[in-house]
């Protein structure tokens, strides 16, 4: 049955779990769970389906037009279609010592998210923290205190969905700032031109940087490779305290073990075996719909570098006034960065993304890929050896851990 819903052309393919349908139906017909596979998924409630299309509207697997959504938000198609439009790049680090050490990178996008709520710019801050029961799972949230704010630091590496949030703002408007992925932020942009509330409510839209958010089968990977159970889990952290940092597991509140977060990331996380098929066919890497984009400085200077660092890309009027603000108050410092230092740092990220990931969506998933944007040329040879050890290894990974 049609039902104009996401449901009527859904694939994994072209599905992040990002949650923004449930989030925006009207009647809640539309359930965001966790598959066997440990991704996110949408489930839809036929008897509450009022076929409104709107599920269909947001959703960033449906494809839009990255030109004219450039111009609705920036008012011009970017110059350089690597990283989208931008007014200014930086590198750079929050003035808080304690915070640039504990968070993922230099600690940007928490001093940020504080000072938005402590400066009244913004009622509260979506942002994401881990739950800890019979399974870990993340849960976004509207935070409103600096407290939640702070205790929701660090890059949690697993699927994240918007769905309670968005309701949750929807019930009670308030202005909000989002911390959210480049996947994230194509929703919200495209919820927010056709939702009043959202459009009114969301001010500030931080994304991160982001090459894939491994399913939760990486995380249970991770734990039974260190013989915990999930329930004993207590805290979990993939990155912190220092840079490149720590991957860390409290068990039972009692004892704790720690590697460093590159270790985690080549044997696990990282190894391409959970890296979910949208992931494979995501066009965005630099979150070029947000007003500001943070990554790791992986800079050749940064080297050495234990602290932790950010880059950070600014796209919008209003991401520039706040930057500027927070560094003439000394709350974070940042250096201009030239363009080129930004996209050699991220060649692979950007060129895989932009140029192979639009054939896997094409071949793979017969559709216009998580953040459908158009194909920038063809691959080099290097490219494309890389993207078939890339799928050998996700043809291997779907079957191994299937
Ligand atoms: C899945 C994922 C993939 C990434 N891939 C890359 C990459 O390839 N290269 C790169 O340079 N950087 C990548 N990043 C970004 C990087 O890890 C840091 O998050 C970023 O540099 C900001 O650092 P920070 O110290 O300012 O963040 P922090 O101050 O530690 O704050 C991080 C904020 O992000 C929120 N958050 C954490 N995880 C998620 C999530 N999954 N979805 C939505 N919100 C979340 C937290 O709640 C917190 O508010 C990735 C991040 C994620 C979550
Ligand atoms: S009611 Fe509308 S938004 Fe909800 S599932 Fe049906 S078509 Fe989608
Ligand atoms: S990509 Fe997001 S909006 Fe689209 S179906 Fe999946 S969860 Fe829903
Ligand atoms: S790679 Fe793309 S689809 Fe996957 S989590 Fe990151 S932004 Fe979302």
């Amino acid at each position: 049955m049609k039902t104009n819903s996401v449901f009527d052309r859904l694939s994994k393919a072209m599905c992040c779990g990002c949650g923004v349908c449930a989030g925006i139906c009207p009647t809640q017909a539309i359930t965001i769970r966790v598959t066997s596979e440990g991704i996110n998924y949408p489930v839809l409630d036929t008897t509450k389906c009022i076929f409104c299309g709107k599920c269909q509207q947001v959703c960033p697997g449906f494809g839009f037009d990255h030109k004219e959504l450039n111009i609705s938000i920036f008012g011009q198609a970017p110059e350089n279609a690597l990283i989208g439009n931008f007014q200014a790049i930086y590198k750079g680090y929050s003035g808080n010592g304690d915070l640039r050490f504990s968070c993922s990178s230099g600690g940007l996008v928490t001093t940020m998210s504080i000072e938005l709520l402590r400066n009244k710019v913004v009622d509260g801050v979506v942002v994401t923290r881990l739950k800890y029961g019979r399974e870990v799972r993340a849960e976004a949230f509207i935070a409103s205190t600096e407290e939640e704010i702070f205790n929701a630091k660090g890059s949690k590496y697993c699927p994240v969905s918007l769905d309670k949030a968005i309701i949750e703002l929807k019930r009670n408007p308030r202005k909000v700032a989002v911390v959210c992925l480049p996947c994230h932020a194509i929703a919200l942009r495209k919820a927010m031109s056709h939702d009043k509330v959202l459009k009114e409510s969301i001010v500030l839209i931080l994304a991160l940087f982001c090459n894939q958010a491994p399913s939760y089968r990486a995380l249970s990977r991770y734990l039974k490779k260190h013989k915990v159970s999930a329930s004993q889990v207590t805290y979990f952290q993939w990155r912190g305290d220092g840079w490149p940092g720590k991957t860390k597991i409290k068990v039972d509140n009692q004892h704790e073990i720690s590697e460093l977060s590159t270790d985690a990331w080549a044997t696990c996380f990282g190894s391409g075996y959970f890296t979910p098929l949208a992931c494979y066919c995501c066009q965005d890497f630099f979150g070029d719909f947000s007003d500001i984009s943070f990554g790791d400085a992986w800079l050749p200077e940064q080297k050495g570098d234990t602290i932790g660092t950010n880059v950070m890309i600014i796209r919008s009027d209003k991401g520039k006034q706040i930057v500027d603000g927070l560094v003439d108050a000394k709350k974070i410092h940042a250096d201009n960065l030239r363009l080129q230092a930004i996209l050699n740092a991220f060649t692979i990220n950007t060129r895989t993304k932009r140029i192979c990931y639009p054939l896997h969506a094409n071949l793979i998933g017969n559709c216009p890929g998580v953040t459908g944007m158009s194909v920038l040329g063809a691959p080099s040879c290097k490219v494309v050896v890389k993207e078939f050890i890339r799928l050998v290894k996700l043809f291997v990974g779907v079957r191994l851990h299937a």
